[in-house]
């Protein structure tokens, strides 16, 4: 740290991503990307003359993405905001509208807590109840900004719509922002609601179901005005925040979404897979409904699975801390490399009974 940071910037602990490491070649399983990739028409989207055309700016406006946005969801394009990754629409969201406070899980996206951090936003964390889920009522009448993972991440676990709804209801003067990354996955969107409330709005991400992390693509549903908000952020930051080979993408990717929704049902499948035998190990896990389960075991401690699976060359996301120490967040990858993870566990389960 240099002595020319501002005081203010000095303090604050920046997000940790999950391991990217380069030392061996591991089964990564830590940051719920997809271990499918993009079909060939997104690739064939990026050609050499799109390559070329790098030369010139994107749209700012990126219109046809939004258009393509609009066609799959079937909302009107003054109502679709697009990002750098969904975290840059979280970014905007706290800048915009953390002014009265934020309100969000004790147990859930790190980013938040960095983003009201780097704001100056006072806090008001929330603690999940003892399994975990969220007591909708705990948000009733917040009137700051509500920010809800849903699914939650690293739990897994999803509102019902109906709950979203009431928590929507009962803020009328602050902004309810529902992060939808992991909906694909079995969750209930809120997207439908979007009409009827002023103060929703409804971020995704290209990163977990349609296997594009690595293209920061992000997007989010709000009335009008919110949008004219997010753009306004948007223009006095960086307008093109959306590269132009990464709007290509997106626009291909939307051209083949049924693609994207299958390989969805095939992780979904998978997942189901990997609870009934890791529940047949004698593990616990909670009724995910993302692209990754969440599990302990009373017969082996959460750090130690963590550290062996890694020294086998399985990298999972292990968060240390009083309610979360005991668990691992494992993502789903392909049938192939759950059956190694599986098998693994097994010879791990024996090691430490033995
Ligand atoms: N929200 C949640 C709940 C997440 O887990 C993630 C992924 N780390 C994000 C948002 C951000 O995803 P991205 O910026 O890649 O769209």
């Amino acid at each position: 740290m240099s002595r020319f940071l501002g005081d203010r910037l000095k303090a604050i602990e920046a997000y940790v991503p999950g391991e990217q490491p380069r030392d061996r070649k591991y089964i990564k399983l830590n940051t719920n990307e997809s271990p499918y990739g993009p079909p060939d028409n997104v690739v064939e989207a990026i050609n050499s003359q799109e390559i070329y055309d790098l030369r010139l700016y994107g749209d700012p406006e990126c219109r046809e993405l939004k258009d393509a946005l609009s066609r799959i969801y079937g909302i009107d394009r003054s109502k679709i905001f697009v990002s750098n990754g969904s975290d840059e629409v979280l970014n905007f969201s706290f800048m915009a509208y953390g002014h009265k406070g934020a309100s969000f899980a004790d147990i859930t996206y790190g980013f938040y807590s960095v983003f009201a951090e780097l704001y100056g936003i006072d806090t008001d964390i929330i603690p999940l109840k003892e399994d975990f889920s969220i007591d909708p009522s705990d948000y009733y009448g917040k009137n700051n900004l509500v920010v809800i993972a849903n699914p939650n991440a690293p739990s897994g676990l999803f509102m019902p719509l109906s709950s979203v709804e009431e928590i929507v209801k009962s803020n009328p003067e602050g902004l309810v922002l529902i992060d939808e990354a992991y909906v694909d996955f079995g969750g209930e969107s809120a997207l439908s609601l979007v009409d009827d409330y002023e103060n929703l709005l409804v971020v995704r991400t290209f990163s977990k179901s349609r296997s594009m992390a690595g293209a920061r693509l992000g997007f989010a549903f709000g009335n009008a005005a919110l949008i004219s908000d997010l753009e306004k952020i948007k223009y006095s930051t960086n307008p093109y925040n959306v590269n132009r080979l990464t709007q290509r993408a997106g626009i291909a990717a939307l051209e083949n979404d049924k693609y994207f929704m299958d390989n969805c049902q095939r992780i979904i499948n998978t997942r189901e897979l990997v609870i009934k035998r890791l529940k047949a190990l004698g593990f616990e896990a909670t009724d995910s409904r993302t692209n990754f389960v969440f599990v302990t075991s009373e017969r082996i401690e959460g750090s130690v699975y963590y550290k062996m699976l890694r020294e086998r060359g399985i990298l999972v996301r292990y968060f240390p801390g009083e309610r979360t120490g005991a668990y691992n967040r494992i993502t789903i990858g392909s049938e192939e490399e759950m059956n190694t993870f599986i098998r693994i566990t097994e010879e791990i389960m024996e090691e430490v009974s033995a």
